[in-house]
C-alpha cells in the first residue's frame, strides 16, 4: 500500500522506542532527508529520549553527578531537529498489512492510529524479574531505566542500613556491586553460576571473584534467590535462597535481559531462538521491505561462530540505528555481525572479552587450544606496573584466533580491541604476534600481554599439529 500518495508527497518514517538505537535511525534518516521529503514520528512510552543507561552504576555510584548528564538528547533536542517526538506514549499494536500502528497515551490512556510507509522497531530490551515472593516489594530494584536508576536512588537515600544484596553478577551486577560499594555500603553478590561473568571462562571469573572479594564484597556462588522477605513496613529486609538468608536494606536484580519483542511477536514478524527479531544485513525484519529493526530488541549474527545470538550492547544499538537510519533515508549500508566484545569493571579491576569462550567453541563443534598468561600493564620496571591475565583460543591446525579474555588493570580492557580487530580480520595467532603495536615502558612490557599469549598460542597449536597423527584434532574436552 502506498501510503504517502494518501497523505501527499512526503514519506512518513514511524520509529517505536525512542533510545540509543531508535532515535539514532530517526535522526540519522533526518540527515538523510529533509522534513520536506520525510515525515519522522517516534513513540517513546518513558520520560526520557536518547540516554545512557551505560552510564547508570557510574550515576548510582556517584561517580557522574546529575541525571542530566546520562541524557545525549532531550525530546526538545530531537524535535528542534524535525522529529515528532510523542513522549510516555507507548505502541500496543502494528498492524501490518494496514501499515499502521495503535498508540496510546501512558497518562491519559488515550489512543489513535498512525500510518506508515517505513517502520523502525527499537523496543529494547526487558530485564528478567525472578517470578519469586517478594521480587516487587519496596527497596527491590532493577537498573534498565534512568527511572530505575532513580528509584534506586531514593532508597539509597531513604535507608538507614548499609546492607546490600545484588543479585546476579553478570557485568550489570558486577558495575552494581562497585557503586553500592562506592556508596558505603557492606555488599553482598548472590550468582547462580559458580562464578561472576559468566561471559568469561569460569578460570578466568575465578579472578574477578578473587579480586571482588578482596574490595570486601561478600561472594556467594551456585545459589538461587528463593524469595525476597520483608519486614513489618513491607520494606525488603532480607533475601533467602535454599540454604541461607542475606539480610538486604537494598536489593539490586541484575540477572539479565530478554528481548521486548512481544509487539513484534504479535505481529507475526520473525523472531529467532533467542526472542529477538530476526533482520538481514541492512537490518531489514526477514521478509518486510518496510520493516527495520536494531538495538537489543534483535539477534545479531556472531562472526566467528556463524550464529545467531541476542547481545544487549549500546554499542551496537547505535551501529544499528545508523545504518537503519542510512537505509531508511535512501542511502546503503550494512551491519555484517559482531565478534561479541564487551569491557567492564569492577573498582579497578578491569574485565574484557572478544569471541568465544571455551564452551561456546565447543557448541560450535571447533577444536582449539587455550593458552593463558601473566604478564603486567607496562614495563616491569616502570612504576605502577600491574598484573594482568590474558586467556587466548585459537583454532587447531589452522590457528585462527578464536576467543580472548583479559582481566587485570589499567589498560586491559581497551587492550581487547587489538584482539576484536584480529578476530574481525579473521588473523591467525601467528600473524598476531607480527601486529605493529606502539610500546614505550609507560603503556606495556616491549611484548604487550596480547602479543606475548600470541606467541604462547603459536607454540601450542604447532606443538599440537607436530604431535598428532592425522586423526580427528583433539582440543580440550569438556570437563564432567
Ligand atoms: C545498567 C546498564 C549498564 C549498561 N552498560 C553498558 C555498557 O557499558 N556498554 C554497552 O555497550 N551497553 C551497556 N548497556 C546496554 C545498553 O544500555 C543497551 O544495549 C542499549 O540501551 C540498547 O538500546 P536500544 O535502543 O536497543 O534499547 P533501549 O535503550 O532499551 O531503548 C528502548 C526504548 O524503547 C522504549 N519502548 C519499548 N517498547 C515501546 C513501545 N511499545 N512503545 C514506545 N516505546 C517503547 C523503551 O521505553 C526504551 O526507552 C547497559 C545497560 C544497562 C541497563
Amino acid at each position: 500500500m502506498d501510503m504517502s500518495a494518501a497523505r501527499g508527497a512526503r514519506e512518513r518514517l514511524v520509529v517505536v522506542g525512542g533510545d540509543a538505537a531508535g532515535m539514532s535511525a530517526a535522526s540519522q534518516a533526518r540527515r538523510m532527508r529533509g522534513p520536506d521529503e520525510l515525515e519522522i514520528v517516534a513513540f517513546e512510552r518513558g520520560h526520557f529520549t536518547s540516554y545512557s543507561a551505560c552510564g547508570i552504576p557510574y550515576w548510582v555510584g556517584g561517580d557522574v553527578e546529575e541525571r542530566e548528564q546520562l541524557i545525549a538528547r532531550t525530546p526538545e533536542e530531537h524535535r528542534g531537529r524535525g522529529i515528532d517526538l510523542r513522549m510516555r506514549t507507548e505502541v500496543v499494536e502494528i498492524d501490518v498489512a494496514g501499515q499502521r500502528v495503535r498508540a496510546r497515551d501512558v497518562d491519559t490512556g488515550a489512543e489513535s492510529w498512525a500510518s506508515y510507509d517505513k517502520l523502525v522497531l527499537a523496543t529494547g530490551a526487558r530485564p528478567i524479574r525472578p517470578d519469586m515472593p517478594g521480587a516487587d516489594a519496596p527497596g527491590v530494584h532493577g537498573v534498565q531505566s534512568l527511572d530505575d536508576g532513580q528509584a534506586l536512588l531514593d532508597t539509597l537515600a531513604r535507608t538507614r542500613g548499609r546492607r546490600a544484596v545484588v543479585v546476579g553478577a553478570g557485568y550489570i551486577g558486577v558495575e552494581m556491586a562497585e557503586a553500592l560499594i562506592n556508596r558505603g555500603y557492606e555488599v553482598t553478590v548472590v550468582n547462580r553460576g559458580s562464578e561472576p561473568m559468566a561471559t568469561l571462562d569460569p578460570d578466568m571469573g575465578r579472578l574477578v571473584h578473587e579480586a571482588m572479594e578482596g574490595l570486601g564484597i561478600t561472594m556467594v556462588g551456585n545459589a538461587e534467590v528463593t524469595k525476597v522477605l520483608t519486614g513489618e513496613d513491607g520494606w525488603v529486609r532480607a533475601v533467602a535462597t535454599e540454604d541461607a538468608e542475606f539480610p538486604a536494606d537494598v536489593v539490586v536484580l541484575g540477572i539479565g535481559v530478554r528481548p521486548e519483542t512481544s509487539l513484534a511477536a504479535a505481529a507475526g514478524l520473525p523472531l529467532g531462538a533467542h526472542g529477538g527479531l530476526l533482520t538481514d544485513l541492512a537490518m531489514r525484519v526477514r521478509g518486510h521491505e518496510n520493516i527495520w529493526a536494531g538495538g537489543d530488541c534483535v539477534e545479531v549474527l556472531d562472526l566467528v561462530s556463524g550464529q545467531e545470538r541476542h547481545i544487549a550492547l549500546g554499542t551496537h544499538a547505535n551501529k544499528h540505528g545508523q545504518v537503519i537510519g542510512t537505509n531508511v533515508g535512501g542511502g546503503y549500508a550494512t551491519f555484517p555481525g559482531v565478534v561479541g566484545t564487551a569491557v567492564s569493571k569492577v573498582c579497578d579491576l578491569e574485565i574484557a572479552r572478544t569471541g568465544l569462550r571455551e564452551k561456546d567453541a565447543r557448541r560450535v563443534g571447533l577444536r582449539f587450544e587455550t593458552v593463558t598468561i601473566e604478564s603486567t600493564s607496562r614495563a616491569g620496571y616502570y612504576p605502577g606496573a600491574a598484573p594482568m591475565t590474558v586467556k587466548m583460543l585459537a583454532e587447531r591446525r589452522t590457528g585462527r584466533l578464536l576467543g580472548v579474555q583479559i582481566v587485570g588493570r589499567e589498560g586491559a580492557a581497551k587492550r581487547v580491541d587489538i584482539a576484536a580487530v584480529a578476530l574481525t580480520a579473521g588473523m591467525t595467532v601467528e600473524q598476531m604476534t607480527a601486529l605493529d603495536l606502539g610500546y614505550a615502558p609507560p603503556f606495556s612490557p616491549v611484548w604487550d600481554p596480547v602479543l606475548v599469549a600470541a606467541r604462547k598460542a603459536v607454540a601450542k597449536v604447532r606443538a599440537a599439529a607436530d604431535g598428532s597423527s592425522g586423526g580427528p584434532a583433539g582440543g580440550p574436552m569438556p570437563t564432567r
